[in-house]
């Protein structure tokens, strides 16, 4: 069986980080091995409270499991700060047998609900992070904060994907939630080619927008889902429209639980 580690933060209300992970892992029938990175207090309406864990603790966690087990792919979520940032990076760095091993970095910045869960100082780090990572998947404003490029139009997109593949991910996913109004939504793929685009884009997937209420939980599935479906083999881009179709999927069948955002539907 394909084993995939999840690096993230818990969300104790199951709609995103760890506890979705491990839904979307096992729905592709992938294993997955999962670290905490910081604990929220967190429930559909929003963030109360953030925890982050001691990073000798984090780090004690992915030694033991690094001694122990080779993972086919390495999804990391919520970090929190620069210290777990930095602390992830080194183990990942230190680790050359996992050098092969393709990480998929959601450079979680901004819950929907608006809650901050990173802080500002960590950027750097996330940047250092996506030296060494095969594919990176950025919402609008995680762009903008990688790249330092306002977004308003596509001549703006493809300014960050520029910038942001010249650090040396492999491919790059800008999810374009934020920035299409009216009815359609697109993600971009780009691929880097010596640090540059391959060509203008790899592959554009158009969804067509779902009107309702707010969804928790997308951008940790559909990296997940990425994650699991490179773990199995398939080319970037084939497990990139994988899992657009999977969390598409769930979010026409969301559900809602709480008062607040609805979730993703992994049943
Ligand atoms: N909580 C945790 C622990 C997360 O990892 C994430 C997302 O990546 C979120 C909350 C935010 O999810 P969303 O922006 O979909 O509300």
């Amino acid at each position: 069986m394909k084993k995939i580690l999840i690096i993230a933060g818990s969300d104790p209300c199951g709609g995103a980080g760890l506890q979705a992970d491990i839904k979307v892992a096992t729905k592709f029938k992938v294993y997955a091995g999962a670290v905490p990175t910081c604990l929220t207090a967190q429930n559909t309406t929003g963030v109360s409270e953030i925890y982050h864990l001691p990073v000798d603790f984090i780090e004690k966690q992915i030694e033991f499991l690094f001694d122990d087990i080779a993972f086919d792919a390495i999804k990391i979520g919520m970090l929190g700060n620069k210290q777990i940032a930095d602390c992830v990076l080194n183990l990942l760095l230190k680790h050359d047998r996992f050098s092969k091993t393709p990480i998929i970095l959601d450079p979680v910045m901004i819950a929907t609900s608006g809650d901050s869960l990173l802080h500002a100082d960590a950027i750097l780090s996330i940047k250092k992070l996506i030296t060494i990572s095969h594919i990176v998947t950025p919402n609008i404003d995680e762009a903008q904060s990688l790249s330092g490029v306002k977004i308003t139009n596509q001549k703006d997109l493809l300014l960050a994907a520029k910038n942001i593949l010249s650090l040396g991910c492999r491919f790059l996913l800008i999810k374009g939630g934020h920035l299409d109004s009216g009815k359609r939504i697109v993600n971009y793929l780009f691929k880097n080619q010596n640090n540059e685009l391959a060509s203008p884009h790899l592959l554009t997937i158009t969804n067509s927008k779902i009107f309702g209420p707010n969804f928790h939980g997308t951008g940790c599935a559909l990296s997940t889902a990425i994650a699991a479906n490179i773990a199995k083999g398939l080319e970037t881009h084939k497990a990139v429209q994988i899992a657009n179709r999977y969390v598409y999927k769930a979010i026409i069948n969301g559900l809602a639980i709480g008062n607040g955002s609805s979730i993703l539907c992994h049943y």
